[in-house]
């Protein structure tokens, strides 16, 4: 008898045991083992009824990752896991125990604050999460850096709609990544009608797209010695019809995210290839470059060289006026992105290193990849103007370094003359900002280079739009 209560103790323990471990994943991610949407939603519900004192009020915070999907992309599955739990970890090490950290699904995360009394209160978190995330992973050895939107929504006690927070604090986080992401922001409930949804504004994308509304402009690059015009670089505008002008820094990472960027990249290249070869015509536009601006998640796409190789061929644009810029991104992309952009390099394309000074700036890429030209970055031409001569110490030695690995230097983002004259002095080769001109329709580079504006019927056929 002894035996048999013995056995059906066993038992019930066991199924205790797995009672509580279905109930353990009915409840929380696989991945990260934080509570999933449903346990989260469940506590959050616990927490917005339960009676409080009047200034006791429940928090929401809704955290988005900027740049998940690239890296998962480029370094694949398991390194995007890998990053998703340093995540989970990095966020549960951010607030504090009475607050909850929920995993909503793919780089969605929620964090529940159960009793802030100010607003303040809240942003203060979002603000230590945007800070700590904006510090680099390590992920299968690479170094990754990718930053987080914030969407805070607050509730007063009792609040009976525990989804609706969620929502809020959703609405809010588009609104940080709209702003140019890395950053927080408060649901507003007079926002909520005119702002859109993250789902809404993809569409509307992927419409523009097919639809060509999207334009370029161009911002002329100069030679330093003599302000002879060199060069253009191509930056795309979307000029949305509901929401106004959508810049490049919401649009692109959005593109990205969305998948968006390989028919977005392609459309980019077309045009600006187009406008080009019209370009080419006027008395001297002979040997103008066109630098285009390549994302990482765009190199990676399988077709990229086909498609390159297409559109060079459309226009017969010569490869040599080709300037793509790549940022230092790509790097961690490995060994193969290093390979394809060398093997467009022997097919005559040039190379630039964009935004160097930014970020995680490192001397090693200059080596290792197969570049032609430097761009320094407007933060470091910005450093120049104070007495501080440590950035100024810095930009020479690096314009320096790049000489001797034969690389050309353009200084962008020149908005002071004052900058302007350092620069000369440090030997920049080639310089670029609102100084010396904005970005501009294809048409006025036209009259820069000496011409006239393409007809009308050519200008429809180029693409090109006032
Ligand atoms: P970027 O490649 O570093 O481009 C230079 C940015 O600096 C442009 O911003 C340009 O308008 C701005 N700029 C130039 N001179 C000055 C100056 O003197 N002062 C200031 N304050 N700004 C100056 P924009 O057009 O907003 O583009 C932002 C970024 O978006 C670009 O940075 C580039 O990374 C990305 N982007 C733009 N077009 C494309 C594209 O077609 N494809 C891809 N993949 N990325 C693009
Ligand atoms: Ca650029
Ligand atoms: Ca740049």
């Amino acid at each position: 008898q002894a035996g048999v209560a013995m056995r059906n103790g066993q038992l019930v323990a066991e199924q205790r045991a797995m009672r509580d471990q279905l109930e353990h994943r009915a409840f929380h991610d696989g991945l990260t083992g934080l509570p999933n949407r449903a346990r989260f939603l469940q506590r959050l519900e616990e927490s917005v009824t339960r009676p409080a004192p009047e200034d006791e009020q429940a928090a929401v915070l809704f955290i988005d990752l900027d740049r998940f999907k690239p890296v998962n992309d480029s370094l694949g599955h398991d390194a995007g896991n890998e990053l998703l739990i340093a995540v989970a970890q990095r966020l549960v090490g951010s607030i504090s125990a009475h607050d909850i950290v929920g995993r909503l699904g793919g780089d969605e995360f929620v964090v529940l604050l159960d009793r802030v009394r100010t607003a303040d209160e809240a942003t203060v978190v979002a603000e230590r999460l945007v800070t700590a995330l904006n510090e680099p992973f390590v992920v299968a050895s690479h170094e990754v850096a990718i930053s987080c939107s914030v969407g805070i929504a607050i509730a007063p006690r009792p609040f009976t709609n525990p989804a609706e927070l969620v929502r809020r604090a959703d609405q809010a986080m588009y609104r940080a990544k709209a702003g140019g992401r890395a950053r927080w922001a408060l649901y507003q409930a007079g926002h909520d009608t005119a702002s859109v949804t993250r789902l809404q504004l993809e569409a509307d994308l992927r419409t523009a797209l097919q639809r060509d509304q999207l334009r370029l402009v161009y911002q002329p690059v100069y030679r330093a010695y003599d302000q002879s015009i060199v060069a253009v670089e191509a930056l795309v505008r979307w000029d949305h019809p509901q929401h106004g002008a959508i810049p490049p820094s919401t649009l692109i990472p959005m593109a990205e995210e969305s998948g968006l960027i390989v028919d977005l990249g392609r459309w980019v290249l077309r045009t600006a290839t187009r406008s080009h070869a019209q370009w080419r015509q006027a008395p001297r536009g002979g040997s103008l470059l066109l630098g285009v601006n390549v994302s990482p998640s765009q190199l990676n796409h399988p077709g990229f060289s086909a498609d390159l190789d297409r559109i060079l061929g459309e226009t017969a644009m010569p490869p040599s006026s080709l300037l793509l810029e790549v940022t230092e991104n790509v790097v961690a992309l490995g060994s193969e992105l290093v390979d394809l952009l060398s093997a467009l390099r022997a097919r005559g394309v040039r190379l630039a290193l964009d935004d160097f000074g930014q970020g995680q700036t490192s001397l090693r890429h200059l080596r290792e990849l197969p570049l032609d030209v430097l761009k320094i970055d407007k933060v470091f031409v910005d450093g120049l103007a104070g007495e501080e001569s440590l950035d100024r110490a810095i930009v020479r030695s690096v314009i320096g370094l790049a000489h001797e690995l034969g690389l050309r230097v353009i200084a962008e983002g020149i908005e002071s003359e004052n900058q302007l004259q350092l620069l000369r002095e440090m030997r920049a080769d080639l310089i670029q900002g609102y100084l010396l001109h904005r970005p501009t329709g294809p048409d006025q580079i036209s009259v820069l280079l000496g011409g006239v504006p393409a007809p009308v019927d050519a200008r429809v056929a180029a693409g090109a739009r006032a």
